[in-house]
């Protein structure tokens, strides 16, 4: 497989999915169906499929221009079919997706909308707004429940799991976590890296699984640490993961 990440909008980024074998491409997530057929005509590649993660527009957007381009089949989570534009194949937990010689795999994970998935395989996940490079997307449909176990899920992914996620936040969210974890100098190296990385305009995503359980807060909800600070800020908090999680969360909300 390889990859092409085409940064959209303000901050979204777009994937292509590439079969090196046939040419065959599958598109993650377009809002501007412009920006990515430039991408598509300059490689050369044959759009084959659709895969969408939610139904947000800034996901989405592009749908219905990319199908008039040409006519693809549009995959999305079943939970989100009434309002992914022009699906084809609503998907659900562990329905498997070809595209030529490469299989992808469907995950659940709700939490930022009730129908959100993630496409596994390849050695890498396309999670969409769920997992960010150093946090987590927003609870605007499901519960802090159905996010904390999501992103469980996505955290038994092996650790060298390439994670693509939907936006370029990554400062921001590292900037956010060194308030709760100063001393981790996991943190404290990645931040440098994506500072160095933003000064030259470049993308600071993919990252690996297991570099997220090293730095992100919202897979790190057991580190002392982390529930330490968190206490100083918050008397009385309890540490059982739910409840660290709901506090981290509330905190970067109002960041
Ligand atoms: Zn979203």
């Amino acid at each position: 497989m390889r990859v092409v990440q085409i940064p959209t909008l303000f901050d979204n980024y777009t994937y292509l999915l590439i079969c090196e074998k046939t040419g065959q491409t599958a598109i993650v997530d377009s809002p501007d169906a412009e920006a990515t057929l430039a991408v598509i005509r300059r490689e050369g590649v044959d759009p084959v499929a659709i895969f969408s993660t939610h139904h947000h527009m800034d996901h989405v957007g592009g749908n219905e221009e990319l199908i008039a381009f040409k006519k693809m089949p549009v995959y999305g989570g079943l939970n989100d079919r009434q309002r992914i534009p022009c699906l084809t194949h609503p998907v659900e937990e562990g329905d498997q997706i070809s595209l030529g010689s490469l299989i992808f795999r469907v995950m659940d994970i709700p939490g930022h909308t009730r129908g959100h998935i993630a496409y596994v395989g390849e050695g890498a996940v396309f999670c969409g707004d769920t997992l960010f490079a150093g946090g987590c997307g927003r609870l605007f449909e499901g519960s802090a429940e159905q996010m904390v176990f999501s992103l469980g899920k996505l955290k038994n992914l092996p650790n060298p799991t390439a994670v693509y996620c939907g936006h370029e936040y990554t400062q921001k969210n590292l900037e956010f976590a060194l308030t709760l974890e100063p001393d981790n100098q996991s943190l404290q190296t990645k931040y440098a890296e994506v500072v160095d990385l933003r000064k030259k305009s470049k993308p600071t995503v993919p990252t690996t699984i297991g570099e997220e359980k090293s730095y992100n807060p919202f897979l790190r909800t057991e580190s002392p640490e982390l529930i330490t600070n968190l206490k100083k800020k918050i008397p009385g908090l309890k540490d059982d993961r739910l409840s660290v999680f709901v506090a981290v969360r509330k905190m970067k909300d109002g960041f």
